[in-house]
């Protein structure tokens, strides 16, 4: 397939990060953030969210909720934000630089506070979640949020410590030089939030056919009760990839950043990440970032039809099942049988295998994934 690698989004990569440089930051205002907002802003400096430098002002706010773009007209459909109150924000507008610190106290980063604004949380949260049935995480977080927004450009001084959970993250620079010295003119990305079925390994590989490189990107971060914890998710496809991948058409980098079930919306989010990191191409999942029956299975495919500029090609690949008659991996594209013929592994399947410590058929989960999964503590957030 003829491709290129796309330009970061909004043809700038952001990059934000000044640990070299001491700035004194004793005597400044402090405002402390969540772990997930902190990971979010290491993700703005890196250039995760270009064009974006920092949190959004009001007009792009109100573009973003209005539109699913940037006032300038740039796709962008998940407004990045820092949520103050009353008190926090009186003090932060005499300020004007803001510290930011971690919740164990450490400042990290600057904040250059542009404006601070009001936003109707019901009418974004309706915007963005396409609902306002607080039972939907996302909502729950927005009406949850303080009631002032502030604006401004960040700089990062002090990146989140080492961790084994971040052994794999980079940064799109290093992702676009990885991808240049291995010559890959088109590279499809793979979102993932589980651990790997037989089924997902074949929808990858069977992607590969088509793009010089593959880039599994499993996203890091808070998750909903029930999901797979990521200390699981990581060390799952870390035995995956060494077991059956070949190394040389595959790059495997963690994303940080929390889930926000925005459904379509946050398909396009997920598709704009991975374009900054140098994709070309994004696989769109049935359902891609639903959470329980608030969109439409292809709501998610659909959307794109509205992002013709987003210069990153959706790649919408039918579920994978195992065919009892096909005897291979197939899908309704490729396979005449019915749902009676198709092996899948159920979530029920699935807690079934953790709480009975019962291994599953080795054509529907590699068994170095599935052992790992069973030795597991406690596998669910
Ligand atoms: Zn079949």
């Amino acid at each position: 397939m003829t491709s290129s690698i796309p330009s970061p989004h909004g043809n700038k990569l952001v990059n934000r990060i000044v640990v070299s440089d001491k700035k004194n930051l004793d005597g400044m205002y402090t405002l402390q953030v969540t772990n997930e907002l902190r990971n979010d802003i290491e993700n703005i400096a890196d250039g995760i969210f270009s064009p974006l430098e920092g949190f959004v002002g009001e007009n792009d706010f109100h573009s973003i909720v209005k539109t699913g773009r940037l006032s300038n007209g740039l796709a962008w459909t998940v407004p990045i934000v820092l949520d103050v109150d009353q008190q926090q924000a009186g003090k932060i507008k005499d300020a004007g630089q803001v510290a930011l610190t971690s919740m164990n106290n450490e400042k990290f980063a600057i904040l250059h506070v542009e404006e601070i604004y009001q936003f109707d949380k019901l009418a974004c949260a309706k915007a963005i979640y396409q609902t306002d049935d607080i039972k939907h995480p996302g909502v729950e977080k927005t009406v949850n949020m303080k009631d002032m927004l502030v604006g401004g450009k960040i700089d990062v001084i002090k990146r989140l410590d080492e961790s084994p959970l971040r052994k794999y993250r980079m940064t799109p620079a290093q992702t676009r030089a990885e991808i240049s010295r291995r010559g890959w003119k088109s590279v499809v990305g793979f979102q993932t939030r589980n651990v790997p079925h037989v089924a997902h390994e074949m929808l990858q590989k069977a992607a590969l056919n088509l793009f010089d490189g593959l880039l599994v990107n499993p996203l890091i971060g808070k998750k909903k009760h029930g999901d797979f914890k990521d200390e699981l998710i990581l060390s799952s496809y870390v035995a995956l990839i060494d077991n059956y991948y070949p190394k040389n058409m595959v790059m495997f980098v963690t994303l940080h950043t929390e889930m926000r079930y925005a459904g379509p919306k946050e398909a396009i989010h997920h598709a704009i990440m991975r374009k900054n990191f140098g994709c070309s191409h994004f696989i769109v999942g049935r359902d891609h970032a639903g959470v329980g029956s608030y969109y439409h299975p292809f709501a998610a495919h659909e959307i794109f039809k509205d992002y013709i500029d987003i210069e990153i090609k959706p790649i919408f690949f039918p579920a994978f099942y195992y065919c009892k008659m096909c005897l291979m991996y197939s899908n309704e594209r490729n396979c005449p049988h019915g749902p009676e013929l198709r092996e899948e592994l159920s979530g029920t399947n699935m807690r079934k295998m953790v709480s009975n410590g019962d291994m599953p058929a080795r054509h529907l989960m590699r068994p170095e994934v599935a052992k790992i999964i069973v030795s597991f503590k406690e596998p669910f957030v």
